[in-house]
């Protein structure tokens, strides 16, 4: 599973003969390390939003040595672009030109980040004309950094200020190695709730989470990454996944659920187990998903429907319980796919599904939010696990090093980070979303 091109190019006597022959090469990526720093160098922060004085002070709090116009021959950590009070086209030159001309002196793993408006059929035209050329510029420049830097911007509804919890803590996912794996891509705070975690280094510390199809690959990903940060974890798997299933809860000192989650009473099951071993269920994550991946042409019923009821129809099912149980606060994240955004060859069946979770959230954001919770989806792209591995290997090393800026595919990790993040309560503010985690690999969304 691991890319093996990635390690030859970086190490030893290879990385030399790849760099004499010119061969590609992609960058190591800058992931979470407990206790690194959250940036790698200076913050220059550009913009002159009625905003920047507090996020200035607000990123001095969190440490960071901050310059405001320009940061001379320091080396930069990041790049931070407050374009939320522009009203016209012509006033992105001013930030952007300043942008690129302090761009070589991001370091490799670097970040820029944007805070902009979004783009409404009722704003004037050169309003929306701005807003919506912030989503594209921006893009651009993540295809356009090299060495594993990025580009991502945060997307402030009404009035928001660039400080409101979910803004910040949007900002510190963006900036630290969590967000390895996301690049071009925008966080959309709908409201001021949420709170910043009492440790940084603990987000989820109290909360009791269930997993589902957390016996391997992205699941068992998502169950350590979320007891790394505090929470206690309840994994689930089909009882055929049992012993897998019970090695991972072994491992975080969580408890394991056998469940077929296309089963009626899925969603009582899991609320039954965590309440009773654990005393609440503050988040829960639908992971387990499969493919059947079949031209349509050639399609079958068992194909289309087994893949529709456990990526989509059990988690619909399970909502409803989870909504009728009223439980407080609680924080739902599903698994989409980018298939699922801009379609996949042999996957009519998968897309329907990972388009209807996108969907899916979309509309139950106003339900969830009622009793203070939040659901939101992440988008993996070309992932290294199981599922991914069963791709033939020319069209797996072809596929890495067309990603544009990073060239490799993600680590389950790099969606686990995700997911993490947005479970957390100080992500309150953004519900209804659907994040990808995708390098930045898909052509034209
Ligand atoms: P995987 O096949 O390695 O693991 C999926 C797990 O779900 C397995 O342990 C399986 O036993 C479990 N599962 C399947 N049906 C179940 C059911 N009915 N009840 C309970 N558990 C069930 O897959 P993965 O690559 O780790 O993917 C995890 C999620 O991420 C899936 O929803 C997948 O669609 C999505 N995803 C993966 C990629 C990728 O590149 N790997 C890309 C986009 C989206």
């Amino acid at each position: 599973m691991a890319d093996k091109y990635l390690e030859l190019v970086n190490s030893g006597f290879t990385k030399k003969l790849a760099a004499t022959l010119g061969l590609p090469r992609p960058a190591v990526l800058r992931r979470h390390v407990p206790g690194a720093p959250l940036v790698p160098g200076v913050v220059l922060l550009l913009g002159e939003s009625s905003g920047a004085q507090a996020l200035a002070d607000v990123l001095l709090g969190w440490g960071l040595e901050v310059r405001r116009h320009s940061a001379g021959q320091e080396r930069l950590g990041a790049i931070i672009l407050l374009l939320d009070e522009l009203s016209c086209p012509a006033e992105l030159s001013a930030p952007m030109l300043l942008a690129g001309s302090a761009l070589r002196g991001l370091v490799p793993g670097g970040r820029v980040v944007s805070f902009s408006r979004p783009a409404l059929a009722t704003d004037a035209p050169a309003l929306a004309a701005v807003r919506q050329g912030i989503d594209g510029t921006i893009r651009s420049v993540g295809r356009e950094l090299r060495g594993g830097a990025t580009a991502n911007g945060i997307v402030l509804t009404d009035d928001l200020s660039p400080v409101v919890p979910s803004a910040l803590a949007a900002l510190r996912f963006l900036l630290s190695g969590r967000s390895a794996y996301v690049d071009g891509q925008f966080l959309t705070i709908s409201t001021d709730a949420g709170v910043a975690p009492e440790q940084q280094g603990a987000p989820l510390a109290g909360k009791v989470a269930v997993v589902t199809g957390a016996a391997r690959g992205i699941g068992a990903a998502i169950a350590n990454t979320l007891h790394r940060d505090g929470a206690t974890v309840v994994v689930v798997d089909v009882p055929a996944a049992g012993d897998a299933l019970a090695k991972v809860a072994n491992k975080i000192s969580g408890t394991a659920l056998q469940l077929d989650i296309t089963r009626a009473d899925a969603g009582a099951k899991i609320i039954e187990h965590a309440i009773s071993r654990h005393g609440s269920l503050d988040i829960v994550i639908h992971n387990a998903g499969i493919t059947r991946d079949k031209l349509l042409a050639n399609m079958d019923a068992a194909r289309w429907d087994s893949v529709i009821a456990v990526n989509i129809s059990s988690q619909l099912a399970m909502n409803e319980a989870f909504l009728a149980a009223k439980l407080s606060g609680l924080r739902v994240v599903s698994l989409a796919s980018t298939s699922g955004i801009a379609g996949n060859r042999g996957q009519s069946n998968y897309a329907a599904s990972k388009g209807g979770v996108i969907g899916m959230v979309r509309a139950s954001a106003a339900a969830f939010a009622e009793a203070g919770g939040s659901i939101n989806a992440v988008a993996p792209g070309f992932i290294e696990t199981e599922m991914t591995a069963k791709i033939p290997v020319a069209t797996r090393t072809v596929a890495r090093m067309l990603m544009p800026s990073l060239m490799q595919g993600g680590l389950p990790i790099d969606v686990a980070e995700a997911i993490g993040f947005l479970a957390s309560d100080a992500a309150a503010g953004i519900n209804g979303r659907t994040l990808r985690v995708c390098g930045q690999s898909l052509v034209g969304a």
